[in-house]
């Protein structure tokens, strides 16, 4: 299987050339050059696989650059009971019938991006042995990314992250789950300043051509191929685990924010597998759900861009959705990029044509939008209804999929978190501590490994430059 780009250049790359990449050269995503279609023969063979299985079937219509037996051995370590707490790695969590959490919350940071972030940690050791090279991740991070980054190459060989957080803002779990790390290829770095002073350390930073190059620095963030295809095989154990038979359709709802989640979604539901809809969950900061009701796409700016009790999802644009304007616009390139790169730096927003809003139905796509107060119904009541409490996205997702639930089609709801990871609000809506797994009790109190930084981009420079070698 080969890639190109969005944005109409036709050079195609290979799985392994993009694994380390980030964007096209002409600044668009990579997409496969076709979806594999996935006949009823082979979805009721793939029924009745083990997780790392499903993985390696799914992952090698894509891969074709890795041995097979490599491949499969890759998914074999990543997908394990012991790094995700069920032999089902993703198992479902009934509500009521026809309504069921999906939990993709159980690795090692209690957040959905661990799904992807673990698989891309052994193909990044995997890939850089195999050329004899090394590569050092530089990131910013709130919270969520950050940390899965950090969990998924720990101890891996030939990588080394370097994360910048802004000092004193990030949960006091947050805080320890990162820093609370002592593995040597691990390097937190916490900025005095905020959040977009960290990512403007880091843009400076890759700005540097030669100190780029010299340094071989690299990212993981949400635009990487290779995670938006770990995300695409639980969709299909999600359906498996929902229905009997391959007669049936199932929905997903999905808390969003970059879109790369519910863009795996349509990855899947392009290859064939029977997804009724996809409805696109957002909290106040509501990008996506203002173009799926509008056909206008209209990223925000800092000042627009709402600080919520869902701050995984607090997004200005929506990274990954170019990749399925691309599909939705026919594949047509040239007018992609009319779009994303003419129309957004001319007008700071566009609009698609009304025969093109017409068609997004025929991808499955609906919307809405959840609040603060809705959040917190949403938990009271999860909590009444069905004795299960869910985190701040989650409950955003269970919010917007009540609105879209039909008869006889069941509603996957994913479990982006777990509630642990964002107590305050859950104390908010409950007036108690939400449950924390047991391996994680007291974890504030471990030794913390982390260097403190004035928000200087020479000084990271400096650091990263000491630390390489
Ligand atoms: C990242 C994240 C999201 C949003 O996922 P996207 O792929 O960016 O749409 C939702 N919930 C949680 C807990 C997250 O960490």
């Amino acid at each position: 299987m080969n890639y190109l780009s969005t944005r109409g250049d036709k050079t195609e790359r290979r799985f392994c050339d993009i694994l380390l990449e980030g964007l096209a050269p002409d600044g668009g995503l990579y997409l496969p050059v076709r979806y594999p279609q996935v006949d009823a023969a082979t979805l009721t063979r793939w029924r009745g696989l083990a997780y790392p299985e499903l993985a390696f079937e799914i992952l090698s219509l894509y891969i074709d650059d890795i041995p097979a037996e490599d491949l499969r051995a890759i998914c074999a370590r990543t997908y394990t009971a012991e790094v995700f707490g069920t032999p089902e790695i993703t198992p479902l969590k009934p509500l009521a019938p026809g309504l069921a959490l999906q939990a993709l919350s159980n690795g090692p940071t209690l957040a959905f991006k661990d799904m992807a972030m673990q698989l891309l940690g052994q193909l990044f050791e995997y890939e850089l042995q195999r050329r004899g090279e090394t590569l050092n991740i530089l990131g910013a991070t709130s919270g969520d990314t950050g940390s899965a980054a950090e969990y998924a190459m720990r101890g891996k060989a030939g990588v080394r992250v370097f994360m910048l957080s802004p000092h004193g803002r990030m949960s006091p779990f947050q805080q320890a789950q990162m820093f609370s790390l002592q593995d040597e290829n691990i390097h937190n770095i916490a900025v005095e300043g905020v959040f977009d002073d960290c990512q403007d350390i880091v843009k400076a930073v890759s700005n540097d051509l030669a100190f780029k190059r010299e340094h071989k620095i690299g990212t993981v963030n949400s635009i990487n191929w290779a995670r938006l295809l770990a995300q695409v095989v639980y969709y299909f154990a999600g359906y498996f685990y929902a229905t009997k038979s391959n007669e049936e359709r199932v929905s997903f709802c999905v808390p969003s924010g970059n879109f790369g989640n519910v863009c795996a979604g349509h990855v899947a539901r392009m290859m064939g597998l029977p997804i009724e809809r996809l409805v696109v969950a957002t909290n106040e900061n509501d990008v996506l759900d203002e173009f799926f009701r509008t056909g206008v796409y209209r990223p925000r700016g800092s000042a627009e861009t709402h600080e919520t009790s869902s701050p995984s999802m607090d997004i200005s644009k929506a990274s990954n959705f170019e990749r399925f304007v691309f599909d939705l616009l026919g594949r047509d390139g040239a007018r992609v990029k009319a779009l994303f790169k003419d129309a957004l730096e001319r007008d700071g927003r566009f609009e698609i044509s009304a025969a093109e809003k017409a068609a997004i139905a025929g991808y499955g796509f609906v919307s809405g939008a959840s609040s603060h107060a809705d959040r917190l119904a949403t938990i009271r009541a999860t909590q009444q209804q069905y004795g299960v409490i869910v985190d701040t996205h989650t409950a955003d997702g269970l919010k917007v999929a009540q609105d879209w639930r039909q008869d006889g089609i069941p509603m996957l709801v994913l479990e982006t978190a777990l509630p642990a990871k964002f107590a305050a609000t859950i104390v908010e809506a409950l007036g108690e501590e939400p449950p924390r797994p047991a391996h994680l009790q007291g974890i504030e109190a471990l030794p913390k490994r982390v260097q403190l930084m004035p928000a200087d981009a020479q000084q990271v420079k400096d650091y990263i430059h000491a630390h390489v070698r």
